[in-house]
C-alpha cells in the first residue's frame, strides 16, 4: 500500500494541509502501508523553493516523516512532454489560443474546474500548434478512445463504494481539459498528477473532497495510457477536534503562524481533530 501527500509550493502549508496530510499518514498507518511526500511544482510562474523547503520543515515539525528521494514534478518534465506527443499522436490533442475573457465571451457556462470550453480551437490540428498555445485534451475522442471508463473504489467517508465516470456529466462538467498551459507549456495538474500516481506506483489516492470531480477525469486519462486506477479516499474538509467544519480562516492560516504563536505540535494535531 502506497499512498501520497502531494502539496504544491506555492504558497506556506495552512491547518488544511495539517488535516489532509495527517489523514494521508494515517490511512497508511492503517493499512500497513506507507506515505510518500511528492512536490507538485508544475507551475513555474507560481512555485518557490522557499514554499518547498517549508514544506519540508512544517510536515516534519508535525512529526511526519516520508522516504527519500522526494518526487519534485519539475525534475520529470519529458515524461508529461512524452505523455503529449503519444496523445497528439493519437490525435486527442489540440492547441488552443483562447484566453479566457474569450472563452467567457463565446457563452461558456461554470463547470466544476472553472468554465466548460465551448470548443472554439477544437479544429485545429497539432501541427497548426503556435508557441504559446495551450493544448487541450479533446475529451469526446478520448472517451471513445478510452472505452467505457472502469469504475473506482472511493474509501473515504463521504461517499464510500464503486463509482463509474459518467461521460456525460464529465463532458459537461469540464469539457477539453488543458494538459499543456498556454505562454509557459507547464503540464497541467490533470495530466502530471494522474501520470506520478502511476509512475509511483501509488494504491491510494487520499486527498480531499475538493477534488471528487477530478478523479472521474483522471480515472479517464488512466484508462487511456493505461495505468493502474488506485483506490481512492477523498477526506472532508477539516473540522476541529469537536467534529465541527473549521471556520475558512482558521483552516486557510498558516500552520507556522500557530507555531510563532508558541503552539506545539500536539496542540495543532488537535485543532484539526488529530
Ligand atoms: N497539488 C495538488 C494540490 O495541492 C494535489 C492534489 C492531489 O493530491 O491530487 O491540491
Amino acid at each position: 500500500m502506497l499512498t501520497r501527500f502531494a502539496p504544491s509550493p506555492t504558497g506556506l502549508l495552512h491547518l488544511g494541509h495539517a488535516f489532509s496530510a495527517l489523514t494521508v499518514w494515517r490511512v497508511a498507518e492503517e493499512l500497513g502501508g506507507t506515505a510518500l511526500l511528492r512536490i507538485e511544482d508544475t507551475d513555474s510562474t507560481r512555485c518557490r523553493p522557499d514554499f518547498e523547503d517549508a514544506i519540508h520543515e512544517d510536515l516534519h515539525w508535525l512529526g511526519l516523516d516520508w522516504p527519500r528521494p522526494v518526487r519534485r514534478q519539475s525534475e520529470h518534465l519529458a515524461d508529461y512532454a512524452d505523455t503529449l506527443d503519444t496523445l497528439a499522436a493519437r490525435g486527442l490533442l489540440y492547441p488552443c489560443s483562447c484566453s479566457r475573457k474569450q472563452i467567457a465571451q463565446a457563452g461558456a457556462q461554470p463547470g466544476w474546474d472553472g468554465l466548460v470550453y465551448p470548443g472554439t480551437c477544437r479544429h485545429r490540428p497539432m501541427a497548426d500548434a503556435r508557441p504559446g498555445d495551450a493544448l487541450r485534451l479533446n475529451l469526446a475522442a478520448a472517451l471513445d478512445a478510452a472505452g467505457p471508463p472502469p469504475a473506482f473504489t472511493e474509501t473515504g467517508p463521504l461517499r464510500p463504494g464503486s463509482h463509474r465516470p459518467d461521460p456525460q456529466a464529465l463532458l459537461s462538467g469540464v469539457g477539453d481539459p488543458v494538459l499543456r498551459r498556454k505562454q509557459t507549456g507547464d503540464p497541467a495538474y490533470h495530466l502530471a498528477c494522474p501520470q506520478d500516481d502511476a509512475a509511483q506506483q501509488i494504491t491510494h489516492v487520499v486527498r480531499g473532497a475538493d477534488l471528487w470531480n477530478a478523479t472521474f477525469l483522471h480515472v479517464v486519462l488512466q484508462t487511456l495510457m493505461g495505468w493502474p486506477v488506485p483506490t481512492y479516499h477523498h477526506h472532508d474538509l477539516v473540522r476541529d477536534e469537536g467534529g465541527t467544519r473549521l471556520a475558512k480562516i482558521a483552516h486557510s492560516r498558516a500552520i507556522r503562524a500557530y507555531r510563532e504563536d508558541g503552539l506545539t505540535p500536539r496542540q495543532v494535531k488537535a485543532l484539526v481533530g488529530f
